[in-house]
């Protein structure tokens, strides 16, 4: 990188009062905020305000005028008041790698170009042995190992217990985010334990917090067109909800685009919204379009970036107790996902030193971002670059300075 950007890091720690990084009362923040005219003017938006700022919510008829409100510089406006209100012009990310496991996998759900069967010449499992020594050429640069992978025929339990504790002796600072909804009940069924029994072996053995993937769209019937002998809608929040009673946090995601409709994406944040009263174990909703390459799903409606920015958008609207909206650049690209901090979002995707699954459907973002990168991305939006731990309670703010350094010391 050339050497216009440079920065430092304020090394003083942010350990905030407030839970997550945000303002705690954030709906008295957002009663104070000057209301800008493209809100004020357009009486669907400002009945979405008022309602939030009389502790109301979102319904799902009020969602579905939003979704097809033609104004959408007023939606994002709505949208970014709400993420100032609770975060102020901080946009989170971290240091983190990608690390699939396998590309094997018992199903075939027909948006996915990642898997492959075991006897294809691309197949691959990693051993324990190289999945350490992916991580290690990293690991003074990441504090989190994000890892997911196909439905492997044979591993059970074992398998990712001995994964995990090897992970935690190695790289005792690096945070283990890893396996979908679906994965916990494969790993579950062929291990013969029930789910909460799994997920307390997995916590011991070093399992930190669980990402999001495998949601889609929580309608069975539109699940039984793109992914069927997938976890059903109920299971997938139920994986969560045990997740949570164990103290697991865990993300959420939806994949939209297919061949769902708007109620149904609607119905699949209610949803959200609901397991997340119950339970606040939800850290971060992650929204991401389906990318068609090598995948088995011509009917698909793809989604237009302003489609997705829409959707990001009424994300942050709907679901007003989940902290953190997240702008996934694997998938939606640096420059859709630079717009979407503006339009609702408030934490960006990390360094992510390797990413296969959106990059085998056609994902071409950038996959070397350094923090310089990152900074300058975020800078951009005119916004303070704040990086993050996983569990979203130590923070550093990110000063623009006269040096360069394309990465940091691990947050500890
Ligand atoms: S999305 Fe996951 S479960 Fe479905 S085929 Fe791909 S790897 Fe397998």
């Amino acid at each position: 990188m050339g050497d216009i950007f440079d920065y430092s890091v304020s090394r003083a720690m942010l350990e905030t009062a407030a839970p997550l990084g945000g303002h705690i009362d954030w709906k008295s923040v957002l009663r104070l905020m000057p209301i800008p005219n493209a809100v004020s003017s357009n009486p669907i938006l400002l009945s979405a305000l008022n309602s939030l700022i009389d502790n109301g919510r979102i319904d799902g008829q009020l969602a579905l005028k939003i979704y097809n409100e033609p104004d959408i510089n007023a939606i994002f406006s709505l949208a970014n008041m709400v993420k100032v209100s609770r975060f102020d012009n901080q946009i989170f990310f971290n240091q983190n790698l990608h690390v699939n496991t396998t590309n094997i996998c018992v199903l075939a759900c027909r948006f996915c170009a990642f898997r492959k069967g075991p006897r294809h010449s691309e197949a691959y499992e990693l051993s324990v042995e190289e999945y350490l020594h992916r991580i290690m050429p990293l690991s003074d640069r990441i504090d989190e190992v994000h890892s997911v992978g196909g439905l492997h025929p044979s591993w059970t339990i074992e398998h990712y217990q001995k994964l995990y504790s090897s992970a935690k002796i190695e790289f005792p600072h690096i945070h283990i985010k890893s396996l979908t909804a679906v994965e916990i009940k494969h790993l579950a069924k062929r291990s013969n334990l029930s789910i909460s029994k799994t997920l307390k072996k997995l916590q011991s053995a070093g399992l930190d917090s669980i990402p999001g993937g495998g949601a889609e769209i929580l309608v069975d019937n539109i699940r039984d067109r793109i992914c069927r002998g997938k976890e059903s809608s109920d299971e997938y929040l139920e994986i969560h909800r045990q997740a949570h009673k164990l103290g697991i946090p865990t993300n959420c995601t939806m994949l939209f685009g297919t061949v769902e409709s708007i109620e149904d994406r609607i119905t699949h944040l209610e949803l959200l919204r609901e397991l997340q009263d119950e339970t606040n174990g939800f850290q971060c909703f992650v929204p991401y379009p389906f990318l068609p390459d090598y995948t088995r799903l011509p009917e698909a409606q793809l989604a237009t970036s302003n489609e997705i920015l829409r959707t990001i958008a009424i994300s942050r609207l709907m679901l007003d107790n989940i902290p953190h909206i997240k702008a996934y650049r694997m998938n939606i690209g640096d420059f859709v996902a630079q717009m979407a901090l503006v339009a609702g979002a408030d934490d960006i995707d990390g360094t992510v030193g390797h990413e296969e699954i959106m990059h085998s459907a056609g994902s071409t973002t950038p996959l070397d971002s350094d923090v310089h990168d990152l900074v300058k991305l975020i800078q951009d939006t005119n916004q303070l670059p704040v990086r993050r731990n996983s569990i979203y309670n130590k923070f550093e703010i990110i000063i623009p300075k006269k040096h360069e350094y394309n990465s940091l010391p691990v947050l500890t």
